[in-house]
């Protein structure tokens, strides 16, 4: 990849600051200062300082976000706050996008990446990547319900649910539910409460495949994902 793509990926500019800092001569590859950004470099074997600190290179972007309400799952929104505008701009060129999305009003697990293969493999249907939400349900969730989800319910466009466990965690006036799903129709959660007559108040989500929330990430709060979550999640 070209030095100065590199350089900007890593978050050390534009590609036109970048320019300038490779004019200044404070880039050095393997110990060689270096002042074309044209130059091809193999970021994984060969070394490459700015300012006498070596550049950490990444080729994409994994990132969990909890998010918060009030927030729209996109990139770029004339009117509303997007889920983007809660990050700061801290990775140069590379413009992370949300993989699937969330209402505006859930909370919780959110990935975000720059990689268009790994966001397709979670999305895939073929794929049934497990997802779990909790949420608050107004009206008595039964043992009914949790066989119903189990057999499936029709939405309100006739399609009918593939099995999916639901869990009682409170039943009352106002029950808590877990549910995991393994398909990803829109508003699926409030659609299927919907279908046996219940309104589905808080929705978050906490896990996709393996992967986790982290519980210490506070609401709008975001991270990298490790190697090993990357994995997780698939
Ligand atoms: N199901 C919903 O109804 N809403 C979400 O945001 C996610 C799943």
């Amino acid at each position: 990849m070209r030095l100065d793509k590199m350089l900007a990926n890593a978050g050390y500019g534009t590609r036109n600051e970048v320019k300038k800092a490779l004019k200044q001569g404070v880039v050095e590859v393997d110990g060689a200062v270096v002042k074309d950004g044209k130059l091809h470099v193999q970021p994984e074997r060969q070394s490459v300082c700015y300012a006498g600190t070596p550049v950490r290179y990444k080729a994409e972007l994994y990132l969990m976000l909890n998010k918060p309400a009030g927030v729209v799952t996109a990139t770029e929104d004339a009117r509303q706050k997007t889920v983007l505008d809660l990050m700061k701009n801290e990775w140069g060129h590379m413009k992370p996008f949300p993989v699937g999305r969330l209402d505006k009003d859930t909370t919780g697990l959110l990935l975000l990446t720059t990689d268009g293969a790994f966001s397709h493999e979670l999305m895939a249907p073929k794929k049934h990547i497990a997802k779990e939400y909790r949420a608050l349900v107004e009206g008595k969730v039964t043992q009914a319900d949790v066989e119903a989800f189990k057999n499936g319910v029709v939405l309100d466009d006739g399609y009918c649910t593939k099995p999916a466990q639901l869990e009682i965690e409170e039943s009352g006036p106002l029950s808590a539910i877990s549910l995991e799903l393994t398909e990803g129709k829109f508003h699926q959660v409030k659609r299927m409460f919907a279908a046996v007559g219940k309104k589905v108040i808080k929705l978050e989500r906490i896990r996709i495949g393996s992967l986790l929330l982290d519980s210490s990430l506070p609401k709008g709060g975001y991270r990298e994902l490790t190697p090993a979550e990357i994995q997780l999640a698939k």
